[in-house]
């Protein structure tokens, strides 16, 4: 059976620094906000080029404390709009709905899966006050046509850079392309701790100084609470593990590269209308995922399995089909609805053999050929 994403394998391929890392937390007798995150924080900062990184509990909680933050800055309000990717997974979404705002979708780029910034502008309203560009599949959005937009309205651009750690666009890495960045660290994530995690980066010192309260109750001094926060913390073995995880983000990335290059260089000679992933000229992806596209995607997915091939469909129901927002029931959004009904995810990991990738790609020109 080739799994689509073998985490057991990820992280035995760090395992014996895995495992000093944990001790040193056990030996330390120090479990939350301490010394690994604080060290963490520093490490991932730097490594995406921003001023403050932020670690809190997970990547929907990254999302919330981003735009509550914004919301105690008194930028943003009750009922505000920040509009989104239509096709992103459902916790982009859910973070602007937990912070009070609207959510606001705008279909995507057919080729890209991220946002289409020629459809920015006619969302726009006088209650518009950010735009969260989401990197999806690891793939950067257009952020330079997003940010000319969001500087004409007087926006803010925010990030939602959850499966995208060490993707760039022209150079520059994701948490340093907006005003501030969501990720996660969830464990099949590209960088994944080994139980939830998620941080905020950002290169503005009062958001950071906000959201570095709003997480721990709203309060900076024990006892003193300033703001109306919550419980969203990093815990110290969550940090111990994502540093030694992190100086290995680079080459994990290398990895996923060369599976991805297999991919494409074995499937482009068919013509079956089974459509691979593009990729912008503007950016190197970080190839969280490898997503295919075809009318036959079911038939495909069978296919597979029968010949012990894993694969996941990301993702299966459209948000505005969620039975958690009816207010977007009725929506017609053409471009998000083909890409649902058809997209299939091949696998894909630094640790995936290359000899198996060459089975997948037989498999799927047996069937698409
Ligand atoms: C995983 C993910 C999130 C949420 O991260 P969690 O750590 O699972 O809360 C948000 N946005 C996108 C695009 C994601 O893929």
């Amino acid at each position: 059976m080739i799994k689509f994403l073998d985490l057991k394998k990820v992280n035995d391929a760090h395992g014996a620094e895995i495992s000093a890392a944990i001790q040193r937390v056990l030996d330390s007798g120090w479990y939350l906000l301490g010394e690994e995150v604080s060290s963490f924080e520093r490490e991932f900062a730097d490594y995406c080029g921003s001023q403050h990184s932020i670690g809190v509990a997970n990547g929907l909680d990254a999302l919330i404390l981003i735009l509550m933050g914004y919301r105690e800055l008194g930028v943003m309000a009750e009922g505000d709009e920040v509009i989104v990717p239509a096709n992103t997974y459902i916790a982009s979404i859910l973070a602007i709905s937990r912070a009070g705002l609207k959510p606001v979708l705008v279909e995507p780029d057919e080729r890209t899966y991220n946002i289409d910034p020629n459809l920015i502008e006619a969302a726009i309203t006088e209650k518009t006050k950010a735009i969260m560009a989401v990197h999806l599949y690891g793939q950067c959005a257009d952020i330079d046509p997003i940010c000319a937009i969001a500087k004409k309205h007087g926006l803010k651009v925010v990030e939602d850079a959850a499966q995208a750690h060490a993707a760039t666009y022209r150079g520059r890495k994701t948490g340093s392309l907006g005003d501030a960045a969501g990720f996660s660290f969830y464990p099949g994530k590209n960088l994944g701790a080994l139980g939830d995690g998620g941080a905020v980066t950002t290169s503005d010192d009062q958001l950071a100084e906000v959201i570095s309260a709003l997480r721990n109750y709203g309060s900076h001094e024990k006892y003193h609470n300033k703001y109306k926060g919550m419980n969203s913390r990093l815990d110290e073995i969550q940090a111990a593990v994502l540093r030694v995880k992190l100086k290995y983000l680079d080459e994990d990335t290398e990895e996923r590269r060369k599976v991805a290059e297999a991919y494409l260089s074995g499937l482009s000679s068919q013509s079956s209308g089974l459509i691979l992933p593009y990729v912008a000229d503007y950016g190197t992806p970080a190839w969280h995922l490898f997503v295919v596209r075809t009318p036959q995607r079911d038939q495909l997915a069978e296919h597979l399995k029968q010949n012990e091939i894993q694969t996941v469909i990301h993702y299966p129901i459209p948000p505005h089909h969620q039975a958690a927002y009816p207010e977007f029931s009725g929506y017609s959004l053409p471009i998000t609805e083909a890409i649902h009904r058809e997209a299939l995810s091949l696998p894909i990991s630094p640790v995936q053999d290359l000899i198996e990738i060459k089975q997948i790609v037989t498999q799927v020109r047996a069937l698409c050929e």
